[in-house]
């Protein structure tokens, strides 16, 4: 099961000779145990970091000083960085964020009993062999994410291993223990003291899993702490006959829905949008005399929250801006005609420059899943969304015209023909064009645009 690359067994090695331990731990033992694609080598050390750091430079290995303050440093072999720190427990955490200080210590058995979960808390030797004092290997082995030691202790030192476990129970399909969730549940409150950028990068990691638990996520009360939009949407009533479901559960169905359309490994924007493109519901909601239920412009209002909400989360801006547009056209009528589709690349275009293609694909399949979660009945759309991303397809591959760089016309042609000084105003010629030739109300001919100049400059 171990394929422990020769980079790591050389750092091993080098420390190993100095007269220190050295182990291979965390994330790459329990992959390789798993068998999963394995990802970078974390070492662990009995050497203090500046020995780690003199003895594998004196071996001509170069080492960075990436975070001494804990005790690890990162060395660079053959052009892989593999992270060397000391073996360590954290002192006491008075703020629930940050370890105050870190204390080094020399059994490796200690600093595994400072880690998270029990498959996270495993060292590897390639001639001591494996190092399991909390039964790792028995959790991996029947699929279950379980804290080291006293969970609520665990959870109340750092919160952010609340998160940490939601993420490992989707990414590998496993459950969670039940006192560890238990735990879990009772300290998920104390998210609110997590800086929220590391709450978006672990959400980010349970979205990206694809396999989003509900009901972990909302039985124990994290949702409520990591998007509180999102759990408000839970027993919310539409008073719609176009919907059997909750918004929530609906969600869920969409989420669960976009895996499948989106061919297993769906744009990140995607899947936050499915997460995201009904969250609105709530707050644009009213009911008509007869008691149906409407809401107008939620996608709209929904947009500017998905927006607010991910960026709160500190989450890249272009994620950011691919899933506010998705949300923002999740409900917007596409048809099967050419027009259509310059329009709808066009709106993606503008908003998200250079990824009009792939998130107007994206968007079918968000309107796909969003229509097969709602009520039976919906194969008549979906194969007319079928036909709209068949002519999609047609569009791109012809060429379609969306944006100025379409134009067989250029801002040059603009300022030669009509005698227009450089500046915003060519462009907004440009543009004018672009939009009637969009709307086929010009041709994307040479000749009749350059004359549309002329008439106009
Ligand atoms: P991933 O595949 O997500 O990188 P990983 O297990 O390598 O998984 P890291 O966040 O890279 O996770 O952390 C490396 C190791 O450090 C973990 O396996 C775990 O032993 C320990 N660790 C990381 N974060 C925490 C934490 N918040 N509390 C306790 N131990 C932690
Ligand atoms: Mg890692």
């Amino acid at each position: 099961a171990y394929d422990l690359p020769d980079y790591a067994v050389r750092v091993l090695s080098v420390l190993e000779s100095a007269g220190f331990e050295a182990w291979v731990v965390g994330g790459w033992v329990r992959d390789a145990l798993l068998g999963a694609p394995s990802h970078d080598v974390d070492v662990t050390t009995s050497a203090h970091w500046r020995q780690t750091a003199s003895c594998l430079r004196a071996a001509g290995i170069t080492v960075h000083e990436t975070g001494t303050k804990h005790g690890t440093v990162t060395a660079v072999v053959d052009g892989h960085p593999v992270e060397i720190t000391t073996y360590r427990v954290e002192g006491a955490y008075s703020d629930l964020r940050h370890p105050d200080e870190v204390r080094f210590v020399t059994d490796v058995r200690e600093d595994l009993a400072r880690r998270d979960f029990t498959i996270n808390a495993m060292a590897f030797h390639p001639v001591r062999g494996l190092l399991d004092p909390f039964g790792g290997r028995d959790d991996l082995a029947r699929g279950l994410i379980r804290a080291v030691g006293d969970p609520r202790l665990r959870f109340e030192e750092d919160a952010l291993r609340v998160l940490r476990a939601v993420r490992f129970a989707c990414r590998m399909g496993f459950s969670v223990e039940p006192r560890t969730q238990e735990a879990l549940a009772a300290c998920a409150p104390e998210l609110a003291h997590v800086a929220r950028e590391r709450v978006g990068q672990e959400l980010d990691g349970i979205i990206a899993s694809g396999r989003m638990s509900w009901a972990l996520l909302h039985e124990t009360e994290v949702m409520g702490e990591a998007i509180p939009q999102v759990a408000a949407m839970a027993d919310f009533d539409q008073c719609t006959p176009y919907h059997i479901y909750d918004v929530l559960e609906h969600t869920s169905h969409v989420c669960a829905a976009v895996e499948e359309f989106g061919g297993g490994m769906p744009l990140p924007a995607l899947r936050w949008a499915a997460l995201l493109h009904d969250v609105a519901k709530p707050v644009t909601f009213t009911r008509d005399e007869t008691g149906r239920g409407h809401f107008f412009g939620h996608p709209k209002v929904g947009a500017v929250m998905a927006e607010s909400i991910m960026r709160e989360l500190a989450l890249p801006g272009s994620l950011v801006s691919s899933t506010r547009m998705l949300v923002r056209l999740h409900d917007h009528v596409v048809k099967p005609t050419a027009r259509s589709m310059r329009r709808t690349l066009s709106k993606f275009e503008r908003a998200c420059p250079g990824e009009a293609p792939s998130l107007t694909f994206a968007l079918l399949d968000l309107k796909r899943a969003d229509a097969v979660s709602k009520a039976p009945g919906a194969e008549r759309y979906v194969a007319e969304l079928d036909r709209v991303t068949e002519c999609l397809r047609r569009q791109i591959e012809g060429g379609a015209v969306y944006r100025m760089k379409d134009l067989p016309v250029t801002g040059a042609d603009v300022i030669r023909e009509t005698g227009m000084p450089p500046g915003p105003a060519v462009g907004a010629m440009l543009g004018e064009l672009l939009s009637g030739v969009i709307n086929d109300e010009l041709p994307c001919d040479r000749e009749v645009l350059l004359d549309r100049m002329r008439g106009k400059g």
